[in-house]
């Protein structure tokens, strides 16, 4: 299948047009025309290999919402004109235990990314969102409930079930006060999810001008945290902390703010490992945690919980022509507050 898109040649490099194929429909895959492709920082780390080695030609892109246009023969769970998402990897093994209970991203042998990787047959470049198509098999795609934007809702497919997991399996909920450091991608959906599951939000940031937008998503606190006193001064009350952040920072103010049994869990990728001061975890038996993105039960389990609260991302709309833009903007914390691309342009 013919497809136009945006692609990196080479690291670093910027974005350029670009035409590829994608696979004929096997029985299980479903076609989709794409109408919104999320801009996730994850895309960019990857581009500029700040995360190691990658493959190019890279299409980046893991937040898809688009609509079915054709489906296998053996496809059950869509039809042509339903309205659904893909988000960070099209495959995994299917057989071992993660995958088994619907945690594919933790896929023993490894999920199958949606972009910079191989697909399953080891030898074919996955190529991700920054494009007018897709085919994906239907067990790894999701529906978009009806009332919910389509552009707001590209970015739940990954910035949205990347916080929502973690405020799950902690138990964020009423009676617990969750911070979120970041007011990004992916940490405004976080507080978006926070304040609608009941939790007390505070929102950590180091950019003092997105206080009102803070309070307008319903954050409870908005902490700036430039200057270290600041931190230093408040209790240690939290019993969820939830980093976002993109850039190398210093854990420990953040990690001296739980309480006892708190958590602090590292969602964000820098390149650089983090130094950990173990006489502040251990002091008030603190844990830090990982979480990486949800598996396909839970993220269905997610745009549903969006449809019933009408969650969706704030997003800054572009054309193809403004990602490299877009990139530079991103990287400046200068994004209100995912950019996505209008896919009908490409
Ligand atoms: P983003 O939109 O760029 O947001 C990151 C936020 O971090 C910024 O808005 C900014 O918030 C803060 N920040 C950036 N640079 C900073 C600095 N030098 N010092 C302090 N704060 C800084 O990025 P995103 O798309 O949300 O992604 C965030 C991170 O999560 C990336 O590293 C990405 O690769 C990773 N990620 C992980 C997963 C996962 O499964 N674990 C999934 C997707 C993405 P303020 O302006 O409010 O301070
Ligand atoms: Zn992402
Ligand atoms: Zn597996």
């Amino acid at each position: 299948m013919e497809t136009k898109g945006y692609a990196v040649l080479e690291a670093s490099k910027p974005l350029v047009p670009y035409q590829f194929s994608r696979r004929e429909l096997r029985p299980t895959d479903v076609a989709l025309r794409i109408d919104y492709a999320g801009i996730c920082h994850s895309d960019i780390h990857q581009a500029r290999e700040e995360w190691g080695p990658a493959l190019f030609p890279m299409v980046p892109g893991h937040e898809i919402a688009g609509v079915v246009t054709d489906i296998g023969s053996a496809v059950t769970k869509f039809k042509v004109g339903d309205r659904i998402g893909v988000g960070v990897f099209i495959d995994s093994c299917r057989k071992c235990a993660s995958c088994k209970a619907g945690l594919e991203q933790y896929c023993i042998e490894g999920m199958t990314g949606t972009y910079n990787g191989y697909e399953r047959d080891g030898k074919t470049i996955a190529q991700g969102g920054y494009s007018d198509a897709f085919v994906v098999d239907q067990d790894y795609a999701v529906t978009i409930p009806s009332n919910l934007d389509m552009a707001g809702v590209a970015p739940l497919l990954c910035a949205g079930i990347t916080l929502y997991s973690p405020l799950k399996n902690w138990g964020a909920g009423p009676g617990k006060k969750v911070g979120i450091i970041g007011l990004g991608g992916l940490g405004h959906m976080g507080l978006k999810f926070a304040v609608a599951l009941g939790a007390h939000t505070t929102v950590f940031s180091h950019s003092p001008s997105k206080a009102q937008d803070a309070k307008d998503m319903g954050a409870h606190d908005f902490v700036v945290t430039k200057d270290p006193a600041t931190l230093a001064a408040m209790p240690k009350d939290f019993d969820l902390i939830l980093n976002t952040v993109s850039a190398d920072m210093d854990l420990t103010p953040f990690l001296e703010r739980l309480k006892l049994d708190g958590t602090l869990v590292l969602i964000g990728l820098p390149g650089k490992p983090y130094e950990i001061s173990t006489p502040t975890l251990l002091a008030q038996r603190r844990s830090i945690a990982g979480s990486m993105i949800g598996g396909i039960a839970q993220t269905q389990e997610m745009l549903n919980f969006c449809g019933e609260h009408s969650i969706v991302s704030d997003v800054e709309v572009i054309q193809p022509d403004y990602i490299n833009e877009a990139y530079e903007r991103t990287v400046k914390s200068d994004v209100k507050y995912r950019f996505v691309i209008d896919a009908s342009k490409f």
